[in-house]
């Protein structure tokens, strides 16, 4: 009797570990995540360490004094597979239009909140047609941590503020509908638009909502950035320079924000999806300064703060940091409202000072190191131009910045816009004027 009850005691605590490294697997893996939402490859060490999770996982489950069990094998290497997909799908959906995501993945993310609960009957099946607690154990921490985050995300979005869509939001928005706005919301899901009396509003996103899926309703769909996340992208950027110029570091509005600010008087472009801004590395202000300051006025003011030293990027959420263990969880959301912030550093390259970045921006050109960069005259003394209601710190010559970056950037190009959504839209934005393309 005391061996029956110490062996059932065993194989208890065995399922506990077994559901505890399942968690444990999936924390990883929401935070390896990080990566393929900025369109970087993951990397290795932490690939690595979620691999050997996994491993230990499946080593538990399959394993026992009485040999392997291959049925609990398959089904659970089957199994993490299957659920880390649907996980991934929206992180892997983040994609820039050159590089479309497949069907299925596209598919999966938009159906995230609740496409691993999916898995429920599975799952069930699986533990009830094969007696072995460690797998019913994984498969039950499995489905707990699915219906978790589905609740979750169904409760934080019940709190939302309605913006009527007016003017170019709404123009823009019948362009792409092509006639039956009905039609669209059921076919592409977009629980956020509201039709009533004629009237057509945007339930909004907010801090304590998650954000506008904008990946698909901006890049994918081609529709106006929602008003709510306008909003949200002026306070960020107003925060991400107030805090820049607060740790007196030299900082200039980059890309599509600086776009903004000259071709558009100081407003976002009507399809933008985040705000850029770069940051010159020099003297005494280092890369932990740099990250120490950022990080520390995020956590105070409500901004997640996520770092790559490795790629000379921040990366600045509007959505406030989660407590562990929900910190990384916001890695399967399919939107952020976020600034980037990329590292500039000075170099000589042909002789010329130029201010240099590791990665690839518009037609920026190369250096001798490897870099890109562009001659330091054109960005240094920082001047500032009036962006989104406030003044914010710009390169000296805006223009000839634009032109390194974009050629003639009075042409409207759309950058990260899915080919056929931006041609629908191209004749409102360039006002019917069938020579700008
Ligand atoms: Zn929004």
């Amino acid at each position: 009797m005391t061996g029956i009850g110490a062996s059932a005691t065993t194989q208890v605590i065995a399922a506990l570990i077994a559901a505890a490294l399942y968690v444990a697997t999936y924390l990883s893996f929401v935070r390896l995540l990080r990566y393929p939402r900025n369109w970087y490859p993951p990397s290795l060490p932490a690939s690595l360490a979620t691999g050997v999770l996994a491993a230990l996982t499946v080593a538990l489950v399959s394993l026992s004094p009485d040999g392997l069990d291959r049925p609990a094998l398959y089904i659970s290497v089957g199994f993490v597979v299957v659920v880390f997909y649907i996980i991934a799908a929206p992180a892997i959906a983040f994609r820039p239009a050159s590089r479309p995501a497949s069907r299925m993945v596209e598919f999966l993310a938009k159906h995230g909140d609740y496409a691993g609960l999916w898995l429920l009957g599975p799952a069930l099946l699986a533990g009830l047609a094969i007696p072995n607690i460690k797998l019913q154990a994984v498969l039950a921490a499995a489905m707990a941590i699915e219906l978790t985050w589905f609740l979750r995300q169904r409760w934080a979005g019940r709190r939302r503020r309605l913006y009527p869509l007016s003017d170019r939001d709404l123009s823009v928005l019948e362009t792409q509908v092509k006639g039956d706005i009905v039609a669209f919301r059921r076919r592409h899901g977009i629980r956020e638009l509201v039709l009533s009396k004629g009237a057509v509003s945007w339930r909004g996103c907010g801090k304590s909502t998650p954000p506008c899926p904008f990946n698909l309703y901006v890049n994918r769909l081609g529709l106006n950035t929602a008003p709510c996340c306008r909003e949200h992208m002026k306070e960020l950027s107003h925060h991400v320079a107030a805090c820049l110029s607060e740790m007196g570091v030299v900082h200039w509005l980059e890309g599509g924000s600086l776009l903004g600010a000259v071709r558009e008087r100081g407003a976002l472009l009507d399809w933008e999806d985040d705000i850029d801004l770069s940051v010159l590395l020099d003297g005494d202000m280092t890369w932990e300064r740099l990250a120490a300051g950022l990080a520390e006025r995020g956590a105070r003011d409500g901004y997640f703060v996520d770092l790559f030293e490795k790629k000379d990027f921040i990366s600045i959420s509007f959505d406030p940091p989660k407590r562990w263990p929900f910190r990384w969880e916001r890695n399967r959301l399919r939107g952020e409202i976020r600034a980037d912030i990329m590292i500039y550093r000075r170099a000589i390259s042909h002789g010329e000072a130029v201010l240099e970045r590791q990665s690839h921006k518009g037609a920026m050109p190369a250096t001798e190191s490897g870099g890109y960069g562009v001659p330091q005259e054109i960005v240094l003394p920082t001047s500032t131009v009036p962006f989104l209601g406030g003044d914010v710190a710009c390169p000296n010559q805006t223009e000839a910045y634009l032109r390194v970056l974009y050629g003639d950037f009075r042409k409207i190009e759309y950058t990260y816009v899915d080919a056929g959504p931006a041609k629908a839209r191209a004749r409102i934005d360039t006002g019917g004027d069938p020579s700008v393309r």
